[in-house]
């Protein structure tokens, strides 16, 4: 029977140590190896030129390294990128590079398909058929970075975990792709630059807290009233609002970083001045600002885009209670990659 090897990239920079000096080798090859293959991202134990053909077969035998692959490539007509990203088991996962004038977002994915059932979500469909390792979430943002210079002229500058999958539902893996990412060791960029976005499962925001995590935070609010975010998001009757305030206060207490909402306004679902009072209110727990994202249908269901009267009531009362609101139009929505279109159309 063959055993099937591991991924190398499992292995922390100690534990690499410590399997070249148990064969025999110095503990300082462990290094050498390890920046191939995190941050100069080796793709094979052949592109390894300054460790010996000896130590090479050595990895060879032992390991595999688990590279991403992108499928397909995508061009949006407003310079949207997006990659269909086949795993090593032959999954496939999306994720999208967001140009705007000043900067490029990487949008990756933690999971393939998803743990929630949000229902005016494309992923959610898909259903949770496992969650991304560290190295696999890490590519992805090298693949993106790469397009990034190719096709803008510079580097990577911003990463939101906003693709397919709850990143909270993949703790470990996401926050050690998020170590890897701003390490010197590996991308080395600034965890400012980086926002995570849950749903909203407060037992796991204020893990966040407690580990002192240094990148920012977003959540999926859609709605302050429990029985119209029920509607919108099932799940979240487990978790209910007053949960998700204290969680978000307690990230506040110990962070200091203000949150961001995401929040969609559907016709004939939020568009009601008691959704704009209760969202008002909510606001003034914990220092935040507003993201009113722009939706795209999945399909001829429930959720439909509100008018922009509607938008523009919400964005005038928050203003008039000093909320900071932004309108965020969609993008790549020939290609469907805009937010709640990530559902493995391609693959
Ligand atoms: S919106 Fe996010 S959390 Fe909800 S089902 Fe889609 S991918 Fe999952």
């Amino acid at each position: 029977m063959q055993i099937e090897k591991k991924d190398i990239r499992a292995l922390s920079k100690e534990q690499l140590r410590e399997f070249f000096t148990a064969n025999g080798d110095k503990a300082f090859r462990g290094n050498q190896v390890y920046e191939w293959l995190w941050s100069k991202v080796a793709h094979s134990f052949e592109d390894m030129t300054n460790v010996s053909k000896e130590t090479r077969t050595m990895l060879q035998a032992n390991f595999v390294i688990n590279h991403i692959k992108v499928d397909t490539m995508q061009r949006s007509e407003d310079g949207t990128v997006k990659n269909a990203v086949r795993l090593h088991d032959g999954l496939v996962v999306e994720s999208v590079l967001i140009p705007t004038n000043t900067r490029t977002t990487a949008c990756v994915s933690s999971q393939v398909g998803c743990s929630l059932d949000c229902n005016f979500c494309a992923t959610a469909r898909l259903k949770r058929m496992r969650n991304l390792e560290p190295a696999e979430i890490y590519d992805q943002v090298v693949a993106i970075d790469k397009e990034s210079r190719l096709y803008y002229n510079h580097p990577l500058s911003n990463i939101v975990f906003m693709g397919m999958g709850e990143p909270l539902m993949n703790y470990n893996n996401v926050l050690k792709a998020i170590e890897m990412i701003i390490s010197p060791e590996g991308l080395g960029m600034s965890p400012k630059r980086i926002m995570v976005s849950t749903s909203g499962v407060p037992k796991m925001i204020k893990k966040l807290a407690d580990d002192d995590v240094k990148f920012k935070l977003a959540v999926s609010l859609h709605s302050a009233i429990d029985e119209i975010r029920s509607r919108i998001m099932p799940f979240s009757t487990n978790f209910p609002l007053a949960d998700l305030r204290e969680s978000l206060e307690y990230w506040y207490k110990k962070t200091k970083s203000k949150i961001s909402y995401e929040y969609v306004v559907w016709k004939d679902i939020n568009d009601n001045k008691e959704s704009i009072d209760a969202l008002v209110k909510f606001c003034k727990y914990v220092p935040c600002k507003v993201n009113l994202i722009e939706y795209n249908p999945i399909d001829d269901g429930e959720f439909q885009q509100a008018s922009d009267e509607s938008i523009n009531e919400y964005i005038k009362a928050l203003e008039a209670s000093g909320i900071v609101v932004k309108v965020r139009r969609s993008r790549g929505k020939d290609i469907d990659a805009a937010c709640g279109q990530l559902a493995n159309k391609e693959a």
